[in-house]
């Protein structure tokens, strides 16, 4: 549906300065402050966005509170509301391409990518919460006697949505999408680094009947317009998804304001184990690679930590290597680009401290150079780092980068610790012929997500969240509608 000519007709577009959207209209940081927007594919200033004060977030707070209140979203019938949302999901999709260029522009992932996740997975998730929400019903406890005792669910009110840069409107949609059907309204904050197509599928929203102040973007900084998010008293619930240490944040500004309930979706530092008797040892270096160098190592479910059996590490890391080397890393708009560009100069920064740091350890390493080009821009090589300790640093923090950590084990408990030996648990792989064994992982592994002979799975059907300290609560599937609704019980004498 995209192709080269197409991309390359969008890749120099003239991007308008962004604006805030709230109560249904575009707006200025009311202090007039912008901030650059870096592109980086060349390091150069895309446009500018508002760099919005406390103010901003809580006049938008506002309007969503009174839309909340005059129930012009949560009081329109429930058929209404659906048409409202699949019509969003069809522009969505009618702006898919100019949509997909703008985000890779403004975050560097790779378009083949970008395209799919972002936009069309945006609209996806939004039809299937749209065909969901008149679907749910209510209960009736089986009290008997002489009373009827009624469950309700009700929206529960406005929702402080903070989303992360690396897929904006894949993860955006994971919010908006379930919390828009419960009826709820919403304060979008973008990420610095990539807001553009968040406040782009905001506007397409209010195109598509969406009543102004239902969905409101503030842009700005996280410690700025984040902060006041969630330090409000007017927001019901926040969900997020970023860093464990903003995540801290968000529940401390909750205790200390409204006790707002907090849903977070954080890092990882997920397992791939392979085991001697993995069926494909080819097929499982090449998705290894793929699910940690996809998207320069940008995604939070990646399979950072590879743990593989001693007797095939020395074959397996050749294969991986090679798989790595085959890897295009560049132009993130070029279609053959198996990766693009690393999302900023910080966070390159911060991937290459991480090599050297290991390197100086006397780690081997293989890859891991800053991809220098004419044009600028913030590229980096897949880094394979071998003989990773539990100790180590690059064992136990998240790089959020193309650095793969291998560690050998030689049993299958020993595997077990060491995949389960960090603060994290989000996503995890076994590979193995072995269906006992593959159980018996499912069953141990401390994650939200296990694989088997495969990794990355993606579908809106299923949910995904972490245990132990990558998140509480789920995005994706029915669950995550349970976030948004109250449970309200009324009695009633017969
Ligand atoms: P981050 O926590 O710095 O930023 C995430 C969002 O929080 C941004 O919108 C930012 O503006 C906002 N923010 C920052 N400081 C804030 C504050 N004090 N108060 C309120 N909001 C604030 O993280 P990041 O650098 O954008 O993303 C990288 C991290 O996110 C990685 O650790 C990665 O694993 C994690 N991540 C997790 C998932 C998941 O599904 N679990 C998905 C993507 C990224």
């Amino acid at each position: 549906m995209l192709d080269q000519a197409a991309i390359d007709a969008l890749r120099t577009t003239p991007v308008a300065p962004a604006h805030n959207l709230i109560d249904g209209l575009p707006c200025a940081a009311s202090d007039g402050q912008t901030m650059n927007v870096i592109s980086p594919i060349d390091g150069s200033v895309l446009t500018t966005m508002p760099r919005s004060t406390a103010a901003d977030a809580d006049r938008a707070i506002d309007a969503a509170r009174r839309a909340f209140d005059n129930g012009s979203w949560s009081d329109m019938a429930p058929a209404a509301r659906k048409k409202i949302m699949l019509k969003w999901a069809e522009l969505i999709e009618e702006h898919a391409p100019a949509l997909a260029v703008l985000g890779v522009r403004n975050n560097g992932t790779e378009i083949s990518m970008a395209l799919k996740a972002e936009p069309l997975g945006a609209a996806q998730t939004i039809r299937y919460y749209a065909e969901a929400l008149d679907k749910v019903y209510g209960e009736i406890a089986p009290t008997g006697g002489d009373t009827l005792a009624m469950i309700h669910k009700t929206p529960v009110g406005v929702v402080g949505a903070i989303i992360p840069w690396n897929f904006p409107l894949m993860i955006g949609a994971w919010k908006l999408g379930p919390a828009l059907a419960a009826g709820c309204t919403v304060v979008v904050k973008p990420p610095e680094t990539a807001s553009l197509t968040l406040i782009r599928i905001a506007e397409l929203a209010l195109e598509a009947g969406l009543p102004a102040g239902v969905l409101n973007v503030v842009t700005g900084e996280g410690a700025v317009v984040g902060a006041a998010i969630a330090e409000s008293m007017h927001v019901d619930v926040l969900t997020f998804t970023g860093s464990g240490a903003t995540g801290r944040r968000l529940m401390e500004a909750s205790a200390r304001s409204n006790m707002k309930r907090v849903y977070l979706e954080l890092g990882g530092k997920s397992p791939n184990i392979i085991f001697a008797d993995a069926p494909d040892l080819k097929k499982a270096a090449k998705v290894s690679a793929a699910g940690i160098f996809r998207n320069s190592g940008q995604v939070c479910i990646a399979g950072a930590r590879l743990l593989v059996e001693r007797s095939i590490q020395e074959e397996f890391t050749a294969e991986l290597i090679e798989a790595a080397d085959a890897m295009a890393i560049g132009d993130p708009l070029d279609l053959g680009s198996a990766a693009g560009a690393v999302n900023s100069a910080r966070q390159l920064e911060q991937n290459l401290a991480f090599v050297a740091e290991a390197r100086a350890a006397g780690r081997p390493v293989h890859g891991g150079a800053q991809l220098l080009t004419e044009t600028g821009g913030f590229y980096m090589a897949p880094a394979i780092v071998s003989d990773v300790e539990p100790t180590d640093r690059l064992f136990r923090e998240e790089v959020f980068g193309p650095v793969l950590a291998i560690t050998p084990f030689d049993t299958e408990e020993e595997a077990l610790a060491l995949a389960n030996g960090t603060e994290f648990g989000l996503a995890s792989a076994v590979w193995t012929s072995n269906l006992s064994r593959a159980h018996r992982m499912i069953a141990k592994l401390q994650a939200g997500v296990v694989h088997v002979n495969t990794y990355g799975g993606a579908d809106g059907t299923v949910p995904l969240g972490g245990v132990k300290q990558s998140g509480n609560g789920h995005d994706k599937s029915m669950h995550a509608m349970d976030k948004f609704f109250d449970l309200k019980t009324a009695w009633i004498a017969l």
